[in-house]
């Protein structure tokens, strides 16, 4: 089986979930075949994705392609599938092949479930959540390819409004995230000092969010980001499944919380029972000293 991948890349360098797919193609034994896509002014960006890789699909006879699970990601896999006649899944953990059909799971309802779909339609058009599989050490470098003018269905007239703050949570490797147990906009400030010492971003629960302390493109959890970066710090979050499915792919976990029987604990590496308010400050300053 040819596999294409789709290497997602930010400020001219390959985003680390998109390598894992080379791992994904390796393991179910397809020919790999990697690209990115140059950009294009006042041309949306999922619409040039998807006709660039459409139009590549077509010439290399892949039947599956591969994309990360990103907002982006997520956004191209239904366009592509919709050019080529292919069938699309977005999110999965695992990637097989079973009788020359692309097989794949993914987590529903928060998580709680995980199913498996045979994706009958070919080209299959996948995009896999961040941490599924390890990246590879020596990934080769991927085309660059453009899509043809005529390709293009839909274009940017005019820019009305700024979406808001973008913030790469996806791609991070250390993610500060506060819950409601932070108490109030000020203590949710510490979240963010922690982050900036760590060189992390800050992550939300949903309450947080809906108490104004951050803005919408933090929240992290079913639905809000689907994360995984190496170390995922939760200040005062109680561990709700909405949250949890959207960090559970974190590699090291420590949780922050005055209740000891919080569900939090349950999937923490470490675990500390405490106060927010006492034990960021006391974090903040051993980080700041360290690096001093
Ligand atoms: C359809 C749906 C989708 C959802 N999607 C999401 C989502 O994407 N992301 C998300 O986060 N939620 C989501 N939710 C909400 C989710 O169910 C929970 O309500 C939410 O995750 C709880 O957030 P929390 O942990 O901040 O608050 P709580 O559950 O209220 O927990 C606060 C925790 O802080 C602790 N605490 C309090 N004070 C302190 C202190 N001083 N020091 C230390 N600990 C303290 C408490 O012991 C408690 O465990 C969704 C809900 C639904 C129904």
């Amino acid at each position: 089986m040819k596999a294409l991948i789709f290497i997602e890349t930010k400020d001219g360098s390959p985003i680390g979930t998109s390598l894992e797919l080379f791992t994904a193609a390796k393991e179910i034994g397809a020919e790999a075949v990697a690209v990115s896509v140059n950009g294009k002014e006042g041309v949306l960006e999922e619409d040039l994705v998807a006709a660039a890789l459409a139009d590549k699909a077509k010439a290399e006879n892949a039947e599956l392609i591969l994309l990360s699970a990103t907002t982006l990601g997520k956004l191209v896999t239904g366009r592509v599938a919709g050019r080529l006649g292919g069938g699309s899944v977005n999110d999965v953990i695992s990637v097989a092949v079973e009788d020359g059909k692309v097989a794949v799971i993914r987590p529903v309802y928060g998580g709680t479930i995980r199913e498996k779909i045979v994706v009958q339609a070919s080209p299959a058009v996948i995009s896999v959540r961040g941490g599924s599989y390890e990246a590879p050490e020596d990934a080769p470098a991927a085309e660059t390819i453009d899509a043809a003018d005529g390709d293009i269905r839909t274009k940017v007239v005019e820019l009305i409004e700024e979406a808001g703050e973008a913030v790469n949570l996806e791609d991070a490797a250390i993610i500060v995230t506060g819950g409601r147990g932070m108490g109030d906009e000020e203590n949710f400030q510490l979240c963010a000092q922690l982050a900036e010492a760590l060189g992390g971003v800050v992550g939300a629960t949903r309450p947080a969010i809906e108490n104004n302390w951050i803005g919408r493109s933090h929240q992290v959890g079913q639905s809000g980001k689907i994360v995984n970066p190496d170390l995922y710090i939760a200040c005062g979050v109680s561990g709700a499944t909405q949250h949890v499915s959207g960090m559970m792919g974190s590699k090291y976990i420590i949780a922050i919380n005055k209740d000891e029987d919080a569900p939090i604990f349950s999937i923490a590496d470490i675990g500390i029972v405490g106060d927010v308010k006492q034990i960021l400050p006391l974090m903040i300053e051993e980080v700041n000293k360290r690096k001093a």
